[in-house]
């Protein structure tokens, strides 16, 4: 680092830097904290039991099985599948994926009652992830039980999944809208009864990331067991909640591939990528495939027949599309936004630090970055980049008033790719041999609207 440059990289005129990144301190890395669970998570997955309730949603056994490979090749800690008790051939299909042999825990969800978990236990699942409402809204028009009745039953149905070997978590349903008080003396009873989790769910999608935060620091205070999450995305919180809960101390976040499930859906396993790498690369980095994303992500989306949404994290189809001329001095790939064609551009067309208006890597990803020329948004570094790309020469001066011509165009109307490309020849033929006196026999050459 120089002399001119301040300890965060940022160099004496305010520019951001230009030097490798990778010798940056990143200045996006959370602050240290005793609680923090930032660089220390655990992913369980959930395509399999909330992606269900998603209204598109019908997994045959083969797709469950290839999903459940693939989340468990891309390195997901726990695999959630639906209740055994849903139907038969839920049942099936959760012993099915149980005999596979994989990596990760595989996880049932089901209601707390003794016959749900005598069930679930014989399909061989890693583990049982209770559930029982307790909010006023659920005991009272749901399924009508008090919490005294409610510690009972659990720590009954607790005790018997603990004697058959298998993991147990506690869960409320609700959790944001019951009584703290209740829900504080419930999930310490459970603790003590020795769960491996508790269990926190916004199962509304009512919850702000404050309210988490503060949720889950006081059960941090209340139980010693670890805190799973479950945050739904209908006020648009789901990733923010999720990051604030690790923050406060939780140790596990419920995810879904393009967060499918009830209504708009939980926290999105890509959505969670792209907020944890930011905070903690190496740790994403060394536990999670990242290169697999999109192929998961285009499997599920195809399973329940929708499209990646556009402004989805990492993978929509212009994550990594840089427009504005200001921006375009980081192009290297260019991109045709008629065609959604995407062609590379040669690697010594890095003209500046990508990092300069790119959070994340998409190479992280096994993604590549695009800058979207063709429109009269572009800027000179832009065309410049795609004059080289094309072959050709031309000078700072010739390539701006090429430039120039290629917005007075795309002012007039949506300009494709070629539209620019042919500008961009007819000008460099009529340069000819002697390209600085030629420039207006050039330009009248250049193609009209
Ligand atoms: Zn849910």
């Amino acid at each position: 680092m120089s002399a001119t440059t301040a300890p965060n990289g940022v160099d004496v005129a305010g520019r951001h830097p230009v030097a490798d990144p990778s010798k940056v301190s990143n200045p996006y890395k959370p602050v240290g904290d005793y609680i923090s669970n930032i660089s220390n998570f655990k992913i369980i997955e959930s395509t399999l039991r909330e992606g269900e309730q998603f209204a598109n949603a019908f997994f045959d056994t083969e797709t469950k099985i290839n999903i459940a490979k693939a989340l468990d090749d891309f390195g997901v800690d726990y695999i959630e599948l639906t209740s055994p008790v849903a139907s038969e051939q839920s049942k099936k299909d959760c012993e099915a994926i149980c005999k596979l042999g994989l990596k990760a825990k595989i996880l049932t969800h089901v209601r707390c009652t003794m016959d749900d978990a005598k069930v679930a236990i014989e399909t061989g699942v890693d583990g049982l992830d209770l559930v029982i409402g307790t909010s006023h809204f659920l005991r009272e028009y749901s399924h009508g039980k008090d919490m005294a009745y409610i510690t009972r039953q659990a720590l009954e149905v607790i005790e018997f999944v603990k004697s058959k070997g298998v993991e147990v978590r506690f869960s409320s349903e609700d959790s944001f809208r019951s009584d703290l008080v209740d829900l504080l003396s419930l999930y310490k009873a459970v603790d003590k009864a020795g769960v491996n989790r508790v269990g926190i769910a916004d199962t509304v999608g009512c919850a702000t990331p404050r309210q988490v935060y503060d949720l889950v620091r006081t059960l941090r205070g209340v139980v010693s067991c670890d805190i799973e999450t479950h945050f739904h995305n209908d006020t648009g919180c789901a990733i923010a909640n999720a990051y604030c809960a690790l923050e406060a101390g939780a140790t596990h976040i419920d995810t879904s591939v393009i967060g499918i499930g009830e209504r708009n859906g939980i926290t999105t396993l890509g959505g969670l990528m792209a907020r944890m790498i930011v905070a903690d690369r190496e740790y994403v980095m060394g536990k999670y495939k990242l290169s697999k994303l999109k192929e998961i992500e285009d499997m599920v989306a195809e399973a329940v027949e929708i499209n990646i949404p556009f402004n989805n994290p990492i993978t929509g189809f212009c994550a990594f599309t840089h427009k504005a001329g200001i921006h375009a001095k980081v192009g290297i790939v260019i991109f045709d936004p008629y065609h959604f064609k995407r062609m590379p551009l040669g690697l010594a067309a890095i003209l500046q630090n990508p990092s300069t208006y790119e959070i994340i890597d998409p190479a992280d990803f096994g993604m590549t970055r695009y800058v979207h020329f063709a429109s009269r948004l572009t800027g000179w570094n832009a065309i410049k980049t795609r004059v080289s790309q094309l072959g050709l020469e031309m000078s700072d001066d010739q390539v701006k008033f090429v430039t120039a011509k290629i917005k007075a165009l795309a002012d007039v109307r949506p300009i494709a790719i070629d539209d620019a490309d042919s500008i961009i020849r007819a000008f460099h033929l009529t340069l000819g041999e002697h390209p600085e006196k030629n420039m207006d026999a050039a330009a009248a050459a250049i193609p009209t609207a």
